[in-house]
């Protein structure tokens, strides 16, 4: 049994390792030269794509920002899940937004802007506070502008009429004043079963995601309901099979979302020692045709990502429960490096867990590390 993953980077090795022990070795494509390449050890295998698309049972993602004619290629396969309208709905913010509003989901107010004058009727319609979101290539924070106020928007179009919006527009939306920022990670099977893992709390920093907690505290039946019924309609109408993420903001008892990810997700890393199957394994049964795993909590887990760091000591591998996941690349800044996988028996604990890993940190890579620590020690 084999699957291609297009992308080589940290999630197809994810789902690589979690292949192994069912007998499902994945190979990946390098999407800048197509080459295909084994996701853990890097090395290039010698097979041509068009050969290597032929030879494996199913074909999936790990990003979507895939170049067109290699969509088109592996599209037309028929081997690729989610399907090719799913990986480009995520990758588009003007389509995601559409489909949001088909399905009649709660979303953030926003503007479409392909020319920069349109920016004054956007700031008149949602105010002074806005996120300018490129509409396509974005990730991390990356291809995003703030306004601030109105004093900064003759700079700010300044800056974006550089771009052509014509062809990549940008979604603009209201700067939204929320509670906090939940996913919802689940897995629908080709037979139109799903498994949901619960609600995790996800907590950014500059526009990057640094800690995830699983389950989110204070959630109850209905906010969890909330979710599960846009991830069915979501899920529903895109044909789904897979992994698939929904990215809300939390404001009193309603759930904004705020995007989706139609691909294994950095806030569900939690799931590789915090449930009974983790996403990855569940996205590899669900692409495969196979039955889902189960995705019962196992602790509650916080999944801390490790952002710009260089190599460094192992030694906090003596706090019970902490588990090290290494990326093996090299360092850049704001660069995922790897992330830490905290269990605990509650809350408390795991505040504890968290306090003692931060002992062992550089404050200026994980910034929200002891203050977080504090906040769970109380609950
Ligand atoms: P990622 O790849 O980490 O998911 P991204 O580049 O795809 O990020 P978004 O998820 O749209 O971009 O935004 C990144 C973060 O910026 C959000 O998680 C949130 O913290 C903040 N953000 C985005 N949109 C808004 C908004 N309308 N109001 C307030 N904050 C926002
Ligand atoms: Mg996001």
């Amino acid at each position: 049994m084999s699957i291609l993953v297009l992308g080589s980077g940290q999630l197809a090795r994810m789902m690589a390792l979690a292949g192994y022990p069912l007998g499902i070795s994945v190979q990946a494509v390098d999407v800048a030269d197509n080459r295909i390449v084994d996701p853990v050890t890097k090395q290039i295998i010698n097979n041509s794509l068009d050969r290597q698309i032929e030879e494996v049972n199913a074909i999936t993602a790990e990003f979507e920002h895939i170049p067109e004619d290699l969509l088109e290629l592996v599209h037309t396969s028929g081997k690729l899940k989610p399907s090719a309208e799913a990986i480009l709905t995520g990758a588009d913010r003007l389509r995601e937004k559409k489909l949001l509003e088909k399905l009649a989901i709660a979303n953030c107010p926003f503007e479409i802007v392909t020319e920069v004058e349109q920016l004054d009727a956007a700031v008149a319609k949602l105010g002074e506070k806005l996120i300018i979101k490129a509409s396509r290539d974005g990730y991390d924070g990356y291809g995003q502008w703030r306004l601030q106020n109105k004093s900064e928007l003759p700079a700010l179009k300044d800056t974006l009429s550089q771009l052509d919006l014509h062809k990549v527009p940008l979604v603009v939306e209201k700067m939204l004043n929320f509670e906090r920022e939940l996913s919802l990670v689940a897995v629908r099977g080709s037979d139109g079963d799903i498994a949901y893992y619960p609600l995790a709390e996800n907590l950014h920093y500059q526009g990057q995601l640094h800690v995830s907690i699983a389950p989110a505290p204070h959630v109850d039946d209905a906010l969890n309901q909330q979710a599960q019924e846009i991830f069915n309609k979501l899920a529903k109408s895109l044909n789904y099979v897979g992994v698939l993420a929904v990215e809300f903001f939390q404001i009193g008892q309603q759930l904004l979302v705020n995007e989706i990810a139609p691909r294994v997700h950095n806030s569900g890393h939690w799931t590789m020692q915090g449930a009974d199957t983790c996403q990855f394994e569940n996205h590899l049964r669900a692409v495969k045709g196979l039955p889902l795993g189960s995705t019962k909590v196992t602790s509650p887990t916080a999944m801390i990502n490790i952002i710009g760091c260089k190599a460094f000591s192992r030694d906090m591998l003596s706090i019970p429960g902490c588990h090290l996941h290494w990326y093996g690349k090299s360092p850049r800044k704001k660069r995922k490096m790897g992330h830490f996988n905290l269990c605990a028996s509650d809350y408390a604990e795991l505040g504890k867990t968290m306090h003692a890993l931060a002992e062992y940190l550089p404050i200026e890579n994980f910034p929200m590390l002891k203050d977080e620590a504090q906040r769970l020690m109380k609950l």
